[in-house]
C-alpha cells in the first residue's frame, strides 16, 4: 500500500525512532486536540487500536468532549478529559498537535523529565517540541504519518482502523478537496476503503451530519456574512452563542462553510469566547496563505486552514486579523 507521499531519509530514520519509543512503551499516554476534530481523534483511536493489538494498554485523552460527528468511531467512548501528574504512564504521544500549548493543558509538565514525548503530525507551523518529531508538512492530514507508524508497527490498516483513518483524512480534507489531496492520497483512500474501512459511514456520519443546533448557528453566522473584495468574514457574538444555547468547545466548522464563497480568496470567522478572547478561523483557497498571519498572532496551522485566539473584543480582534488579510491579498499570487 502507498501512503499518500513519498519518505525522505530523514523521515525513515525518525520513523525508527518513533517506532522504538511506541515498541518500548507498555502503558502510552495518547493526547488528541481541544475542539477536536476527526483527524486528531480519527489518529488517536486508530494508533489505539493498533497498540491494542500489540498487547499493550494505551490510554487515550482531549481536555473537551468529542463533537457528535465522530463520537461513532470505533473506540471513541474511552477518551478521557483529565489524566493525573502521577498516572500509571510511560510515554506521550502528541496527535495532530503543533505545539505543546494545545495539550490544552492535559500535559503535565513534570512529565518532560519522566517520559518520553513524541509528535506525530502534519501542521507546517509544528515548533517539533517532542523528543522524536514525525512530522510531514506537505501530509493531508496527521493520517498520513500515522498509517505508516502503524504498518511499521506489523498492524494492518484494516477495518476499524481504516476507517479511523478514513474519518482523519475526509474530514482534514474537507470532502477529499484541499490542495493536499494528490493522486496518491486518492489512492489511499481507495485502499483503505478495499481493505475494510467504511467510506460511505465515514461520509454519511461525519460530513453530512451537522447538528440542527449549528445549522442554526450557521444561519446567525451567514445573516452576519461580510464581503471586503476578496475576503468573506463573519462574527459570533456571545451573546447569539448563549441565545443558541452553542458551548465554547462547540467546534461550529464556520470556517470551512464560508470558505466556499465563490468570490472570496480568504475567509476569517470571529466567535467571542466565555474567556474573553476571540477565537478566529482562517481560510484560504489553493495559492494563498494564511498560516503566517495565524503564526505571527501566536497560533498556527496550515497555508490553507490556520486559526488562533487573542484576547480583547471582536472589533479590534477583527480590525488586527483583517489587516494582515489585507497584505495576504495584496502580494503577488
Ligand atoms: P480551525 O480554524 O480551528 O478549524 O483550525 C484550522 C487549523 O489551524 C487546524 O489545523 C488547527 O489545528 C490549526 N489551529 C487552530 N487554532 C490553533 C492554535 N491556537 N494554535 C495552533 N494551531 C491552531
Ligand atoms: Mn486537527
Ligand atoms: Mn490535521
Amino acid at each position: 500500500m502507498t501512503i499518500g507521499t513519498t519518505m525522505t531519509t530523514t523521515m525513515t530514520t525518525v520513523l525508527n525512532q518513533a517506532l522504538e519509543c511506541l515498541q518500548a512503551s507498555q502503558r502510552p499516554l495518547l493526547i488528541a486536540h481541544p475542539r477536536p476534530d476527526g483527524d486528531t481523534v480519527g489518529c488517536t483511536l486508530a494508533l489505539r487500536l493498533a497498540l491494542i493489538a500489540l498487547g499493550k494498554t494505551p490510554r487515550i485523552a482531549c481536555v473537551h468532549p468529542l463533537p457528535g460527528n465522530l463520537t461513532h468511531l470505533p473506540g471513541a467512548e474511552a477518551f478521557e478529559s483529565a489524566i493525573p501528574e502521577d498516572a500509571d504512564i510511560d510515554l506521550v504521544v502528541a496527535v495532530d498537535l503543533s505545539d505543546l500549548s494545545r495539550t490544552g493543558g492535559l500535559y503535565q509538565p513534570a512529565w518532560a523529565e519522566r517520559y518520553p514525548l513524541l509528535v506525530i503530525d502534519h501542521h507546517a507551523t509544528n515548533d517539533a517540541f517532542g523528543d522524536v518529531n514525525l512530522i510531514e508538512p506537505e501530509a493531508a492530514a496527521t493520517a498520513l504519518p500515522m498509517a505508516r507508524v502503524i504498518r511499521a508497527l506489523g498492524i494492518p490498516l484494516r477495518d476499524d482502523i481504516a476507517t479511523c483513518l478514513l474519518a482523519a483524512l475526509i474530514t482534514d480534507t474537507r470532502g477529499l478537496r484541499t490542495e493536499t489531496t494528490t493522486s496518491a492520497v486518492l489512492r489511499f483512500v481507495s485502499e483503505l476503503v478495499e481493505a475494510g474501512g467504511n467510506y460511505l459511514g465515514v461520509m454519511q456520519r461525519t460530513l453530512d451530519a451537522v447538528p440542527y443546533q449549528q445549522m442554526k448557528a450557521w444561519g446567525v453566522a451567514l445573516s452576519r456574512l461580510q464581503l471586503e473584495v476578496g475576503i468573506a468574514w463573519t462574527t459570533f457574538p456571545l451573546t447569539e452563542k448563549q441565545a443558541l444555547g452553542i458551548e465554547d468547545h462547540d467546534d461550529l466548522d464556520l470556517g470551512n462553510m464560508l470558505s466556499q464563497t465563490r468570490e472570496a480568496q480568504l475567509f476569517a470567522t470571529f466567535l467571542e469566547m466565555r474567556d474573553g478572547t476571540v477565537k478566529v478561523s482562517l481560510r484560504a483557497r489553493p495559492g494563498y496563505d494564511v498560516a503566517w498571519i495565524a503564526k505571527q498572532l501566536g497560533g498556527g496551522g496550515h497555508t490553507q486552514a490556520a486559526g488562533y485566539s487573542l484576547p480583547g473584543d471582536l472589533d479590534t480582534v477583527v480590525r488586527d486579523t483583517m489587516a494582515l488579510l489585507r497584505q495576504e491579498l495584496a502580494r503577488p499570487h
